[in-house]
């Protein structure tokens, strides 16, 4: 079978990966001039910088656990997040540390009982949005401080207008434990991400061209392969003819500093309205200081208003755009079912990195190729 993967990001290479050992001949065709997609790594002074921001490895998926450590060996990182609140600094995720630093509370009765004092106009209530959802998780103090701001910045609207489910992703906990994610697994690759893709990729089955939009000769890939997977935006394939899709964008600075230890830590969150980037990334921190001892990279992620052209980090999952994206998907299974859209733009969903190899993995248990084996 004559197999086209738009896209060598984590979705495209499982794919790839997987259908090469099943004997197909797999073309990959990339629009930008790396593979690896958004978790790209490179070297910057001995240092693995994360090109398109933090990437923490996490998972509770032993299957999926499994086959990322086929690729790369992980270091025992875990993510510790400090907030910046005007210069007060808290622990995230919320947890006892954050709740003694805010309240002087010290037992979890103690927090448990503030909490539900500034929650109280929640009691009974299903919150409908992330505000409310916000303050029944964790009331009103933690609220104003270190989730108002910080999400107005990073998803340009009132967190009154977003859905519940994106505060949802960050554990609260009456421990005093700082570890952002609740799952089992945990860690940076050895060497960064860049390499895993790079092994995925690595097969005499397998040709990628780089710098090669599948939109720019769509008629001829659409004629020319049996099956196609399409790991970019779903609207974008259909020149957008049902609608735009919302997206995030997101804009990275990053600078090489002449200083050994610049924040001692590796994420940092800019938590108020005033500074204009959400957090500071020092990468060396997600390798434990490793790299030039008279060198440190930084990176500013300031969020963005996505317009068309620009790399769309976020799908934004209110239910208008998840309906929108529905009409798409039928679309898509009736006019090109030759085509599978996958991964976190061709499926539009807030995937981390273990969900989108959970996802690619599944895809190819499905139906979509069988039917080609059949034949
Ligand atoms: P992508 O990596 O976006 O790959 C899609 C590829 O398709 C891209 O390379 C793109 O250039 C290419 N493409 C698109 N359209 C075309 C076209 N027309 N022709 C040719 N090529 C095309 N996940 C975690 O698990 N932990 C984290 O800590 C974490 N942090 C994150 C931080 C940020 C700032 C962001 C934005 C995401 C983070 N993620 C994290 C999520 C993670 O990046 C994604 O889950 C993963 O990269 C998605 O892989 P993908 O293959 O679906 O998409
Ligand atoms: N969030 C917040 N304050 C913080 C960190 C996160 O309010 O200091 C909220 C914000 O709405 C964000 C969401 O929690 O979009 C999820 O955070 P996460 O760190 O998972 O975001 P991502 O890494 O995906 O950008």
């Amino acid at each position: 079978m004559k197999l086209l993967v738009v896209g060598a990001g984590l979705f495209g290479a499982t794919v790839a990966r997987e259908r090469a050992l099943k004997g197909d001949e797999v073309d990959v065709i990339e629009k930008r001039d790396h593979i690896a997609g958004n978790i790209y790594t490179e070297e910057i002074e001995g240092i693995q910088v994360h090109r398109y921001g933090a990437h923490i490895f996490h998972t509770s998926n032993q299957k999926t656990w499994d086959y990322i450590n086929q690729f790369a060996t992980f270091n025992r990182y875990t993510n510790e997040v400090i907030a910046n609140y005007k210069g007060e600094i808290y622990n995230l995720p919320f947890n006892m540390n954050t709740f003694n630093k805010m309240w002087g509370v010290v037992t979890p009765e103690q927090a448990k009982h503030k909490i539900n004092e500034q929650r109280s106009k929640m009691t009974g209530k299903t919150p409908q949005n992330l505000e409310e959802q916000a303050i029944s998780l964790v009331g009103t103090d933690i609220y104003k401080k270190l989730i108002k701001d910080y999400t107005a910045k990073q998803w340009g609207r009132d967190p009154k207008e977003l859905p519940s489910f994106i505060i949802r992703r960050l554990p609260v906990r009456l421990t005093y434990n700082n570890n952002y994610f609740n799952d089992l697994y945990q860690g940076i690759p050895v060497g960064g991400y860049t390499q895993i893709v790079e092994k995925m990729l690595n097969s005499p089955r397998i040709r990628v061209q780089l710098n090669t939009d599948f939109l720019s000769n769509r008629d001829m890939y659409l004629e020319q392969y049996d099956r196609i997977v399409y790991t970019g935006m779903v609207d974008q394939f259909f020149d957008y003819e049902l609608g735009t899709l919302e997206y995030r964008s997101l804009h990275f600075e990053t600078e090489i500093l002449n200083v050994d230890n610049f924040q001692g830590n590796a994420v940092i969150n800019y938590t108020d309205s005033e500074t204009p980037f959400t957090r500071i990334i020092e990468h060396k921190h997600f390798e434990f200081g490793k790299g030039n001892k008279n060198k440190t990279v930084i990176t500013r992620e300031y969020p963005a208003k996505w317009e068309k052209g620009d790399e769309p980090y976020y799908p934004v999952n209110n239910s208008e755009n998840n309906h929108l994206f529905t009409q798409y998907r039928e679309l898509a299974m009736k006019r090109v079912p030759q085509v599978a859209f996958g991964g976190r733009l061709g499926l539009y969903r807030y995937y981390n990195m273990d969900q989108v190899i959970t996802a690619a993995l599944q895809f190819l248990n499905g139906d979509f190729f069988k039917v080609e084996e059949n034949n």
